[in-house]
């Protein structure tokens, strides 16, 4: 395979920046460009894996930097191939002239993740494995950062083999009895049995498939709105929820007006707030997106969290609000201003929201509560990390269908179908779950997943 290069570290002054080289002729090409300090042991060309050399980057008699050159020699590398990493000092002018030099001296610029997308064409990691590579790079909370070094470990890739295996021996044990049907031993297939194998497998699947439900949220975060009329306490609630927690705010360029997306951590949980810009300016969203626009927000967040001032009655926007949240699961009623006197129909509430608690978002009461009830409604099912959790669409889209293909075999063997036919959706469900661990993988799906990475990794 040709040789890749490419800056490995974020675009940016820091103290080092390391241009990464991958490939059979990784260590002739940094060779040309690279004059070690010591005398003895001149060229790099023999240094074994593991080693570092200090000296300069040297490109048409003129030195780019100094350096520390490391290589590791294939198969124990990253990518599986030679690689020399390349550390010089950090800024974008003096890396970009390196790797300009490790590219005239024969290396290709690499594809977005294509050091990865080696490292799982050379064995060293399976497709699952690779994705949670980008889960580390990406990962915004401790939770986060721990499955994906999990999943990295492979333990989700171990999950599934044991799946696999299972579903393996119920294929050979009906394919010996196609191929060997004089022989009494094998040709009796006991099909109760495969039935009964087979809807142990699919459960053990279902297991899996609902676990993306918590991987998806520990990645990615929830959707929260906050709703409520003027001045029933949404900005003092969101600073109370901020001051407790690091925010980030992200511009996100490109809609009609600028979404201001706020990300609470609460805990190890994370919350994206959508669309705050409205709250922040104490402004009535409801009234000011319309109620149409409103229940959108509302349908489309994974989680409400409904202010109510409870030192007021409850007014017509309330009713409004109240009206919206009627379909909606996981809602929390936020009664705000619990230090003043409470005036508000509590009773009247309680029949459209489950989850109400009294808080004081200006005094910081109950803060620490809600935050509990916040946990409690978003993971009702709190799968273990230890045990590999999905964390991808194409990962759970991929199981579900290998399940619904084992779905078919068991209905197939309950109609008395021919071995034939109940091959043949053994086979496909194989077939699925060989394409998630990537052991059988099509152009499209590396293509899409590399994609997404970053130059450099
Ligand atoms: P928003 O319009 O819903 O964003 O409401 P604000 O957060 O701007 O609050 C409206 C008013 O209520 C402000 O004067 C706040 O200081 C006050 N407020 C908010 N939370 C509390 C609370 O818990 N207790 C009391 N007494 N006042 C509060």
């Amino acid at each position: 395979m040709h040789t890749i290069a490419a800056i490995s570290t974020p675009k940016g002054n820091g103290g080092i920046g390391i241009v990464r080289v991958s490939g059979d002729n990784s260590l002739n090409i940094v060779n040309k460009i690279f004059v070690p300090y010591s005398r003895k042991n001149k060229s790099i060309l023999d240094m074994p894996g593991y080693t570092a050399k200090l000296g300069k980057v040297v490109f048409k008699n003129e030195t780019l930097d100094e350096a520390i050159v490391f290589v590791f020699r294939a198969p124990k590398s990253y990518t599986g191939e030679d690689v020399v990493e390349i550390s010089c000092h950090g800024g974008l002018f003096v890396l970009d002239r390196v790797l300009d030099a490790v590219l005239s001296s024969g290396a290709d610029l690499a594809m977005p993740g294509e050091f990865t997308k080696r490292a799982v064409l050379n064995g060293k990691m399976s497709i699952i494995q690779a994705e949670s590579v980008k889960d580390i790079i990406e990962a915004r909370s401790k939770n986060a950062a721990r499955l994906a070094l999990l999943n990295k470990d492979g333990v989700l890739n171990n999950r599934i083999f044991k799946i696999k295996k299972r579903l393996t021996y119920v294929l050979a044990r009906i394919s010996v009895g196609i191929d060997y049907p004089d022989d009494e031993d094998f040709s009796n297939i006991d099909y109760s049995k495969i039935k009964e194998e087979l809807l142990n497998i699919s459960k053990d699947m279902r297991n899996l498939l609902k676990t993306y439900e918590v991987g998806r949220i520990i990645k990615d975060g929830i959707d929260t709105v906050i709703v409520g009329k003027p001045n029933a306490g949404k900005s003092s609630l969101m600073n109370a929820l901020i001051l407790k927690e690091k925010s980030i705010i992200t511009d996100i360029p490109g809609t009609t007006r600028d979404i201001v997306e706020e990300t609470i951590f609460c805990d190890d949980l994370v919350l994206n707030l959508k669309d705050t810009a409205g709250i922040r300016n104490s402004e009535n969203i409801i009234e000011k997106i319309g109620i149409e626009k409103s229940l959108e927000k509302i349908k489309e967040a994974e989680l409400v969290l409904a202010v109510f001032d409870s030192s007021d009655k409850l007014s017509c926007e309330d009713k409004k609000i109240l009206d919206l949240l009627k379909e909606k699961e996981n809602v929390i009623g936020i009664l705000n201003k619990s230090d003043l006197p409470q005036k508000i129909d509590i009773d009247h509430l309680k029949k459209v929201i489950k989850n109400l608690i009294s808080i004081s978002a200006k005094k910081n009461i109950g803060i620490e509560e809600l935050k509990k009830i916040i946990k409690k409604i978003s993971y009702n099912d709190i799968s273990d990390p230890e045990r590999g959790i999905l964390t991808t669409k194409r990962q759970f889209v991929s199981l579900e269908k290998s399940l619904n293909h084992i779905n078919n075999a068991v209905d197939q063997i309950s109609a008395n179908e021919t071995d034939d036919i109940i091959m043949n959706s053994l086979d496909f469900s194989l077939e699925e779950l060989l394409l998630l661990t990537g052991e059988k993988v099509s152009q499209a799906v590396t293509d899409e997943i590399f994609s997404k990475f970053c130059v450099g990794k």
